[in-house]
């Protein structure tokens, strides 16, 4: 029994340290989110900062100009930040 959980450990530790340590930022993400979540601006807030951002395509980066990555934080709503210059833009409150 623990000879094989130590072969499976030997052989996959590397992945499984990779999605323990993934699992604990998404974690602590989400603690974050939650913690600052009124600092975040609205959407129409962000929009009015930022009007060039409102695209066809949806709002975007203020910073890069690239497409904004939607998030669900639990129990909140949703967050919307750019993956390519680590910004967050803006939350959308759960309805
Ligand atoms: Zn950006």
């Amino acid at each position: 029994m623990w000879n094989s959980l130590l072969v499976f450990w030997d052989q996959y530790h590397g992945l499984i340290i990779g999605f323990g340590a993934l699992g604990l930022v998404l974690l602590f993400n989400q603690f974050v989110y939650r913690r600052y979540w009124t600092s975040y601006p609205t959407r129409e807030a962000y929009v009015a900062a930022h009007p060039g951002c409102d695209t066809v395509d949806g709002v975007v980066c203020a910073t890069c100009r690239r497409k904004a990555l939607v998030g669900p934080v639990a129990g909140r709503g949703r967050i919307y930040r750019c993956g390519w210059c680590d910004t967050e833009l803006y939350c959308v409150d759960a309805a």
